[in-house]
C-alpha cells in the first residue's frame, strides 16, 4: 500500500471468536480473517459478545499481530455456558440478545471515536447491524458514509421469530413487509441484513452459485438472485501457523511434504491412544464433524457396518443429534478395536485425527465452505468430499494416471457414491507409491488465508 494512501478502516462483527467463543467454523474465520486483513493493511477491529468462556481482563483484547477485539457486556444476556442455547433448545431471548448486541456495536463506534469506512457483519446475528444503521444512525453525522457488508456462513440459520416477537427488535412496523423483514409471516433478521448491506458475501464461489437455487437457498434464493450483481463468493483459508504439521506443539512427531515420515509415527500413537488396534497398513478413516444431517451423517450410516467389514480403521470425534450418538455407540460396541467413537470437543484429539489419519470423510449435503478438508489437506489426510459447495472449490479427484488431485469426490448425495469414493481411497491406499504422491499434492495445496484476505481487501476498497 502506498504511503500516501489512506487506511481502510473496518469493524467486523462476529457473535464467535477463536479463542475467545466457538460453536462453528465461523468463529475460526472471526479469529484469524481480521488478523490476515491487519497484515494486508486494513485498520480492523472486532466486536463480539462477552459470553462466560471469555477468558481475559478488562473488555478489550488483542488477536494476534494486534487486531483490538472489543467485547460487548450484558451480564443477563451473555453470562451463560453455551452462546445459543442449551439441551432444551435455542434460548427463549436470542432475538433480544442479538438486537441488543448489534445496538450496542453502532453505538461503540462513537464511544471508541472509530468511524469505519467499513462494518463487515456476519450471519444472522448481526443482521440487524445494517437495518439498525440506515434506520436509527443515519441521522448522526458520525454514521453517515459508512458501507455494510453482510457474510452468510450457513444460510440454513437466518435467526427466524414469530411475528409477536418483532416489537424486540424496536424497529417500526412498517419494516416488517416482505420486501424488508417479514418472511412468511415470521421475522427473519438474516434477511433484513441481506437487504440494508451495500454488499453480500458468502464462503466459497461455488456457495455462491447454490443459495440462488431453492435446493440449496432456503427461502432466501429469490432474494439472492435478484442481488447476485452484490454477492460474492470468497474462500476461507485457515492460519497456515496455528495448523502446521512441521511445528504444532501438541504433536508428538513432526512433518512436511518433503518429510513426510512422521505423520506414520503420529499415525500410530493416534492408533494407541484410541484404543485402536496399532496397523500401520490398514488405512485410517477419520470424521471431526458436527453430527448433523447437513454433514452427511444419515450416509455414513448406511454404509459404516460394511465399510467396517473391509480391511480399514475409523475413528469419528464429533457431538450433536442424539440419534447418532446412539447409532456410532452401537457401532463402538460391533466394532472394538477397529472403531474409535469419541462424542465430545476435543480440540487435542481432532489435531491428533488430522495427522495420523489417512482419511478424512467430510459428506455433506451442502457445505458453505468447510474446514475439516482444508485442515486435512494441510495434515496429509486426504479428503473423500461430495461435489458441493467450498468441498468442490477446494477438492479434486485423484487421477493414478497423471497423479493430480488431491482427493475423492463423489455426486450425487447417495450412499452407493459415497461407498465408491471410499473404496477408491482404499485402494490407492493400498498402492504405496501412488498414495505417496497424492499425500505431497495435498500437502503442497495453499489455502492460507492470504490469498482470500487480499480478496475482502480489494472488495472493501471496491466499495468504499
Ligand atoms: P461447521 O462450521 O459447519 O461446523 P467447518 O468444517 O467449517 O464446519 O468447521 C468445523 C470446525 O470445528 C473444524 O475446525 C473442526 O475441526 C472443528 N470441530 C468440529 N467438531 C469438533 C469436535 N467434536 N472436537 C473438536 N473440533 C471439532
Amino acid at each position: 500500500m502506498a504511503k500516501s494512501e489512506k487506511k481502510l478502516k473496518v469493524l467486523f462483527v462476529s457473535s464467535e471468536v477463536t479463542p475467545f467463543s466457538k460453536t462453528g467454523g465461523m468463529a475460526d474465520v472471526a479469529g484469524s480473517l481480521p488478523v490476515a486483513l491487519r497484515k494486508a493493511g486494513v485498520d480492523i477491529r472486532v466486536a463480539t459478545p462477552r459470553y462466560r468462556s471469555v477468558d481475559i481482563f478488562g473488555s478489550e483484547a488483542r488477536l494476534k499481530g494486534g487486531v483490538p477485539v472489543y467485547f460487548i457486556e450484558n451480564d443477563g444476556y451473555f453470562m451463560r455456558d453455551n452462546l445459543y442455547g442449551d439441551e432444551r433448545g435455542d434460548y427463549a431471548d436470542n432475538l433480544d440478545r442479538f438486537a441488543f448486541f448489534s445496538r450496542r456495536v453502532l453505538e461503540l463506534l462513537k464511544e471508541i471515536d472509530f468511524k469505519p469506512d467499513i462494518i463487515h457483519c456476519n450471519d444472522w446475528q448481526t443482521g440487524l447491524v445494517p437495518v439498525y444503521l440506515k434506520e436509527i444512525f443515519r441521522a448522526d453525522p458520525f454514521y453517515a458514509g459508512i458501507k455494510t457488508v453482510m457474510t452468510i456462513h450457513n444460510i440454513a440459520y437466518q435467526g427466524l421469530f414469530p411475528k409477536g416477537e418483532f416489537h424486540k427488535t424496536g424497529l417500526p412496523w412498517d419494516y416488517f413487509t416482505m420486501h424488508r423483514l417479514e418472511f412468511y409471516d415470521m421475522v427473519n433478521i438474516l434477511k433484513g441484513g441481506l437487504i440494508f448491506a451495500d454488499t453480500i458475501t458468502t464462503v466459497s464461489p461455488t456457495y455462491a452459485k447454490e443459495i440462488q437455487t431453492p435446493e440449496f437457498g432456503y427461502g432466501l434464493n429469490g432474494l439472492l438472485s435478484e442481488r447476485k450483481g452484490s454477492l460474492f463468493g470468497i474462500l476461507n483459508g485457515i492460519d497456515y501457523n496455528e495448523w502446521d504439521p512441521a511445528k504444532d506443539k501438541e504433536l508428538k512427531y513432526h512433518f512436511s511434504a518433503l518429510k513426510p515420515d512422521g505423520k506414520y509415527k503420529d499415525k500410530s500413537a493416534l492408533q494407541k491412544k484410541a484404543g485402536l488396534e496399532e496397523k500401520p497398513d490398514t488405512p485410517l478413516i477419520g470424521i471431526i464433524s458436527r453430527l448433523a444431517d447437513q454433514k452427511g451423517l444419515d450416509l455414513v450410516s448406511q454404509i459404516i457396518r460394511s465399510l467396517l467389514g473391509m480391511d480399514v480403521q475409523f475413528i469419528l470425534l464429533g457431538t450433536g443429534e442424539k440419534r447418532y450418538h446412539n447409532l456410532f455407540e452401537g457401532i463402538k460396541r460391533r466394532f472394538p478395536g477397529k472403531a474409535s467413537i469419541n462424542l465430545r470437543f476435543d480440540a487435542l484429539l481432532a489435531k491428533e485425527i488430522y495427522a495420523g489419519a489417512d482419511i478424512f470423510l467430510m459428506p455433506s449435503r451442502y457445505e458453505p465452505c468447510g474446514l475439516g478438508q482444508i485442515i486435512s489437506l494441510r495434515y496429509g489426510t486426504i479428503p473423500v468430499v461430495r461435489n458441493t459447495g467450498g468441498l468442490a472449490d477446494t477438492i479434486t479427484e485423484y487421477d493414478p494416471k497423471t497423479t493430480r488431485g488431491t482427493g475423492f469426490v463423489f455426486e450425487r448425495y447417495d450412499a452407493g457414491e459415497l461407498f465408491n469414493a471410499v473404496r477408491r481411497a482404499a485402494d490407492v491406499y493400498r498402492q504405496r507409491g501412488l498414495w505417496k504422491k497424492l499425500v505431497a499434492n495435498a500437502m503442497r495445496c495453499d489455502f492460507s488465508w492470504d490469498s482470500s484476505a487480499k480478496k475482502y481487501a480489494d472488495l472493501y476498497k471496491k466499495i468504499t
